[in-house]
């Protein structure tokens, strides 16, 4: 871990998100979460002061971690500066190019290290406030990942975790099931960072399932469904699809999908939706 001499010490930019860790044996946990890395490129978000970064860097085959703040990253990169596996980048996660990063590449840069497109490992103590379009990301470029261990605000946790019927299940849950194999793996009190967010934090786990194919759906035009299912959550499924599609239609669709329709969105489960979804494709829409 970065030691912060004291003419340097700052207290964690809040704009940033920056909670650090400060537990060493969740250290230990949320690195293990990931399984064995030694043969895997892992893909650090938010080092910060590298709380994590020192353990994945030891056991990882190669790290390649992204940080925003210009200090930080600086800092990183000296404490770095001997290991080879490791690359600090100073970027937003955000907008770094993964194609680039992790795509396949004619020839090799580094004695050493193979650049052939391998499944990343990605972990991150994230910045809470940029979690879901963290998340949205990643799934955008999901064939360069295989598993990610994500500390996020604990409602987030159980929001992502949620399964349809229960009050907490929504997009972001619906969207991330769509996705991924989710698992909430353990919780960390504010004591466990330094400053303590003002929130509960839990780690999970996501495995990359996309079920796409099974439910047979194309992809934007499934995301841009669930949006539109989700818009309200006081109204109904069909009263927030009534936006886009003429009641006879969405009548007909709810009969055949066999769907109520007096459903609200969160009480159906993905392939109930992705039923309905299908049932409505190239009917004809309101618009
Ligand atoms: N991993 C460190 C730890 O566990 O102590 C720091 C975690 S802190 C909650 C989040 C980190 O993400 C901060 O270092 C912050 O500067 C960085 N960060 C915030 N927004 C970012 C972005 N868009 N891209 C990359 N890093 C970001």
């Amino acid at each position: 871990m970065i030691k912060i001499a004291a003419s340097e010490k700052r207290h964690g930019r809040p704009k940033l998100g920056q909670h650090f860790l400060v537990d060493s044996a969740a250290t230990a946990r949320i690195v293990e979460a990931l399984g064995d890395i030694s043969e895997s490129t892992v893909l650090e978000i938010g080092p910060g002061r590298g709380a994590l970064t020192s353990m994945l860097a030891k056991r990882s085959r190669r790290l390649i971690a992204i940080e925003i703040d210009r200090v930080l990253a600086a800092q990183l990169r000296m404490s770095f500066s001997q290991e080879p596996n490791v690359e600090i980048i100073e970027g937003d996660i955000l907008a770094i190019d993964f194609q680039t990063l992790f795509g396949p590449k004619p020839g090799s840069t580094r004695p050493g290290i193979n650049h052939q497109p391998e499944p990343v490992r990605v972990v991150g103590n994230l910045p809470y406030f940029i979690t879901s379009d963290i998340l949205l990301r990643l799934f955008e470029f999901r064939q360069y990942f295989e598993t990610i261990v994500l500390m996020v605000q604990r409602e987030v946790a159980e929001r992502l975790a949620a399964g349809p019927g229960r009050s907490d299940y929504g997009l972001l849950s619906a969207t991330a099931q769509l996705y991924a194999h989710l698992e909430e793996l353990f919780t960390l009190p504010p004591a466990a960072f330094s400053p303590p967010p003002k929130v509960e934090s839990a780690v999970v786990r996501l495995r990359m399932a996309p079920k796409l194919d099974s439910l047979r759906v194309p992809e934007a035009d499934f995301i841009k469904f669930l949006k539109l299912s989700f818009g309200q959550k006081r109204k109904t499924l069909s009263n927030n699809l009534k936006a886009q599609y003429e009641p006879r239609v969405l009548r007909a669709a709810f009969e055949k999908a066999g769907v109520k329709p007096t459903v609200r969105a969160e009480a159906l489960n993905l392939e109930k939706t992705a039923a309905l979804f299908r049932a409505l494709s190239g009917a004809g829409t309101a618009s």
